[in-house]
């Protein structure tokens, strides 16, 4: 059931991080890749060739989320050389910490642009191929401080919130047909976002986490796999927390 043989990924924001292991996961369950990056241009070149080394077909492509006519242009590439996008994840996404007193217009359209403006243009482009196969998964990676709220971080709070309001709208258009609209919502995971935290920050997140440990990128991966497969196929409109039970 949870066999994507045959199915087209488009995956934002998969050169590293949590986007690469949603890659390499969907990837193992047969789907063809298609990921995007913005700077890591050899680190995407490498990933490509790991990909492909897979037995799947995968390909990089340079394309920035937060731009609306880049995301429109990127979905037709895609579109041409695939057939077609079966699934959609949201993943690509930016820090820009500050306190609300220091933090400046700057900072917040650019965490806006990135991580949720994107979401609606990629959403929007993949829209009509969807319906034309009359089915669809689109998973958008969201954060538990969408859910929480978090001091230094009320832009990428509320941008991960307003992902979770698109989720459960689109659920909600889309449903009769046959398209299916999720989120998941990670808690502390490690990656290059997370690792810049101090040793003491680390440990004390790890207090709350009642699984006492950091999240890995495959952890968000898995709950992917199974919100693309048939397995989840009268799930939409739902936010999954994937944070050790830090969020409850
Ligand atoms: P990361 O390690 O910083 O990787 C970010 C990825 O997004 C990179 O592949 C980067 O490409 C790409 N990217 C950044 N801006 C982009 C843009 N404008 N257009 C296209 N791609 C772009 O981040 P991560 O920790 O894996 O996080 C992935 C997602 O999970 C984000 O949405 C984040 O908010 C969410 N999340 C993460 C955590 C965590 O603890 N790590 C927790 C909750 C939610 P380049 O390599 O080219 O820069």
């Amino acid at each position: 059931m949870m066999n994507l043989k045959g199915k087209t990924a488009l995956i934002t924001g998969a050169s590293r991080g949590i986007g690469k292991g949603i890659a390499l996961t969907l990837a193992k369950a047969g789907a063809n890749i298609a990921f995007t990056y913005v700077s890591s241009v050899e680190k995407a070149a490498a990933f490509e060739a790991e990909l492909t080394a897979t037995g799947i077909k995968a390909k990089g492509y340079q394309s920035n989320a937060a731009q609306f006519t880049a995301v429109e242009k990127l979905v037709e590439d895609v579109v041409k050389e695939f057939g077609t996008i079966d699934i959609l994840v949201n993943n690509a996404g930016i820090t820009r910490d500050n306190l609300m007193l220091r933090m400046n217009e700057q900072q917040w359209d650019e965490v806006m642009d990135t991580n949720l403006k994107s979401a609606f243009a990629l959403t929007k482009a993949v829209m009509r191929t969807m319906m034309k196969a009359k089915s669809g998964s689109i998973i958008n990676i969201t954060s538990v401080v969408g859910i929480t709220g978090n001091a230094g971080q009320a832009n990428y709070a509320a941008s991960k919130a307003g992902m979770i309001g698109l989720t459960k709208s689109v659920a909600k258009e889309l449903g009769s047909r046959n398209i299916r609209c999720n989120a998941i919502a990670p808690g502390f995971i490690e990656t290059e976002m997370t690792e810049t935290l101090g040793d003491d920050i680390r440990a004390e997140w790890v207090k709350n986490i009642p699984l006492k440990r950091i999240g890995r990128p495959e952890d968000v991966a898995n709950c992917v796999l199974f919100l693309a497969s048939d397995a989840s196929a009268y799930i939409s409109g739902q936010t999954i927390n994937v944070c050790g039970g830090m969020v409850m």
